[in-house]
């Protein structure tokens, strides 16, 4: 890991009628944002909020020298697409994402940085002591194992959004055609050295979460299909283990019946069990071969980067020589040309 020389900052926090919030926000991520030594901005997006929120934005960012720029979206497409929106919009070395409702600290951003100076890719956050209620923690639980099982990145906890990204990172996100995403993941998948540090993770004190019981299994959801299509994959499997079970079960059914007779075997309403498992195991298998389809369409539709390249050494003569453009191959990430 080599150090990364940084030159500006830039903080993306959604926001969906914080209207309450965004004073003690603007204030406290400021503040936090002049304790590291490099320039800054702030870059708050506005996703379609009904209250006030994008209107103190802008007067927020129309103040002379004012280090925030309002991104104002025309409606609600949700906390990640607006992450996604400020992501386009941000110049920093550095982009830390930060919600708006102060569960997460902004006092965290030095740290932050600190880390991303030291070579970091990218940087989470471990709530240390969270407060949401039950209801919602058990669920995130949840989703947490399961990322850590199927990506096999070793970060503890998805649901904290104040994370940090160094510039390939997000260039490569936003090179990324699919809609739904999540975006957390989505960095892990791009991602070489990553690091976690533990915040404090405060009550939302004005206003609900955003997020209703249904938009909760849409995330669910966007999360899962975000890192994997192996739930498509599930389907040849549950069908082979299905049709081999209906195999496994006439053999014994012939076995029981060769042993004890004819009368043993209840006018063959076994044998048609076994017969089903077959043919259900059958068609399970179908399906998933349609799934694995689906699943390679999905991911040349979602057109990801395949990969991008750090750095191309070659030695000088050879260049000189060859006059190679590199700007002309269609793999590279803006920010590593
Ligand atoms: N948010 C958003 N669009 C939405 C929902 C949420 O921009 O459709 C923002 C919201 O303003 C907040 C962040 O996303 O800054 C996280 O939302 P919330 O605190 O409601 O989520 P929770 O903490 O309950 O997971
Ligand atoms: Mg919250």
């Amino acid at each position: 890991m080599k150090p990364y020389p940084i030159h500006c900052v830039s903080i993306v926090i959604p926001v969906y009628n914080e209207q309450q919030s965004l004073p003690e926000l603007l204030r406290r991520t400021q503040a936090a944002c002049a304790q590291q030594p490099h320039d800054f901005e702030i870059v708050l997006v506005d996703d379609g909020s009904r209250d006030n929120s994008a209107q103190i934005l802008q007067e927020a960012a129309e103040r002379d020298d004012s280090p925030i720029v309002a991104v104002i979206l025309n409606r609600n497409y949700g906390q990640h697409a607006a992450i996604m929106a400020g992501f386009e919009q941000c110049k920093g070395d550095v982009v830390i994402t930060l919600d708006a409702d102060l569960q997460n600290p902004p006092e965290a951003i030095p740290r932050l940085v600190t880390l991303a100076e030291q070579g970091y890719d990218v940087i989470g956050t471990v709530r240390s002591n969270r407060q949401d209620s039950a209801w919602r923690r058990w669920p995130s639980k949840l989703i947490n194992l399961a990322v850590k099982r199927s990506t096999g990145v070793a970060m503890t906890d998805y649901g904290c959004m104040l994370r940090a990204y160094r510039r390939t990172i997000v260039d490569t996100m936003l090179a990324c055609r699919e809609r739904s995403t999540f975006i957390p993941i989505l960095a892990n998948s791009f991602a070489r050295y990553t690091t976690e540090v533990p915040v404090d993770h405060a009550e939302r004190v004005h206003g609900d979460s955003k997020y209703s019981p249904m938009r909760l299994i849409n995330l669910m959801f966007d999360l899962i299909t975000c890192m994997t299509t192996t739930p498509l994959r599930l389907l040849s499997i549950i069908g082979f283990s299905m049709a081999l079970l209906g195999a496994l079960f006439a053999v014994l059914l012939i076995v029981l019946r060769l042993m004890f007779g004819a009368h043993w075997a209840g006018q063959g309403t076994f044998v048609l069990f076994a017969v089903l498992f077959v043919f259900t195991g059958g068609q399970f298998i179908g399906m998933g071969l349609l799934g694995e389809y689906l699943g390679r369409m999905y991911s040349d539709v979602r057109a990801r980067p395949r990969f991008f390249i750090e750095k191309i050494v070659r030695s000088s003569t050879e260049v000189a020589a060859e006059r190679l453009d590199i700007s002309a191959s269609p793999h590279l990430s803006k920010a590593v040309r």
